[in-house]
């Protein structure tokens, strides 16, 4: 096994993650650790010193699950951006000492497409209509001509950064979206705006709204409830527009907020209505890790290098 292995590193916001994938797509590890706080969500400075201390131990975990040593690794990819500064440059720099120190190559790459890239090489897909909603991240995206094209996304946050500043508001602690999840599944609806916009969304006041009703005693299971089915609501239908616009008949959905049971059945029931398949990845490789940098960086690597960090790097220069 000479040379065949990439492995991959992510570092643009809560997770510090190492993969180990081979040139055929076999993920051999993933290994991550994440950051979390109880009532601050992201303090970036904290985030990179959560990077500096967990690099090593998670690069030798996942070395010794892979069982493979450095002689192995044909080159280090590293997500580049976009993400939070001090956690992209301590990543950068955690590479940056590593390649350094094995003679291994750095190749950059865009995290978004990396996002992209694993869900389709897990769902052997080629050419589908992708909803991506993580954080910081909601774009519907289509491939045209070589480029990746964005039908529609938030005019604001993204919709896990609203589910993340809710919980934070109600005390759940960050990230937010899986305890959400558990609260809707006793609440009852309460009404929202629903505010989609051409082929884009927003959720800022979503966001506001929410708060406002907590402030005057709505119960937070009525309020998680009512978040969920409204913002899943107005994606499926700007997705649903999107398919019906491009004739795709394959959707899938990347991000972490792809964990999301009922947001995965509404856009399955939206497919079904329209005789297209709806697919999605397991959730070990739905939020960020590092196997999905490394199969990215595997993709990329004749037009990449060391392109140090690019925090506002959109998915449509790539
Ligand atoms: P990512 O940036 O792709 O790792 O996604 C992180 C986001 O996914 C955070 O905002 C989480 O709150 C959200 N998330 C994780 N699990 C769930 C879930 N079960 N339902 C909704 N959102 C979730
Ligand atoms: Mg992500």
């Amino acid at each position: 096994m000479n040379k065949m292995i990439i492995i991959g590193v992510e570092s643009t916001a809560h997770t510090f993650g190492v993969g180990i994938i081979t040139k055929d797509g076999k993920i051999l590890a993933n290994v991550k650790d994440s950051y979390t706080s109880l009532n601050a969500g992201m303090i970036p400075d904290e985030v990179a010193d959560h990077h500096n201390t967990v690099a090593e131990e998670i690069r030798e975990k996942a070395f010794n699950e892979a069982r493979i040593t450095w002689g192995e690794v044909d080159f280090i990819s590293y997500s580049a951006g976009p993400g939070l500064d001090p956690a992209l440059w301590a990543g950068y720099n955690i590479v940056k000492s590593w390649s350094e120190k094995n003679g291994k190559q750095l190749v950059g790459v865009n995290h978004c497409c990396a996002h992209l890239s694993i869900g389709k090489l897990w769902n052997k897909l080629k050419d589908p209509c992708y909803l991506y909603v993580s954080g910081v991240n909601t774009q519907i995206i289509v491939q045209k001509e070589g480029k990746y094209r964005i039908m529609g996304e938030t005019l604001d946050i993204g919709l896990g950064n609203l589910l993340d500043k809710f919980g934070r508001v109600v005390g759940l602690g960050f990230p937010a979206g899986s305890k959400i999840e558990e609260l809707a599944k006793k609440g009852k609806y309460v009404e929202l705006p629903y505010t989609v916009k051409g082929m884009d969304m927003s959720f800022s006041g979503i966001l506001t709204k929410v708060q406002q009703l907590h402030g005057k005693g709505v119960p937070v299971e009525d309020l998680c409830f009512s978040l969920q089915e409204t913002c899943f609501a107005m994606l499926a239908e700007v997705v649903e527009r999107a398919m019906a616009h491009t004739g795709k008949q394959e959707l899938l959905l990347v991000g972490g907020v792809g964990a999301n049971k009922r947001f995965c059945e509404m856009l399955d029931i939206m497919c079904k209505e329209r005789d297209a398949v709806f697919y999605k990845v397991p959730m070990d490789l739905a939020g960020d890790q590092g196997a999905m940098i490394a199969w990215e960086g595997f993709l990329r690597k004749n037009e990449s290098g060391d392109i140090e960090v690019n925090p506002h790097w959109r998915t449509d220069e790539v």
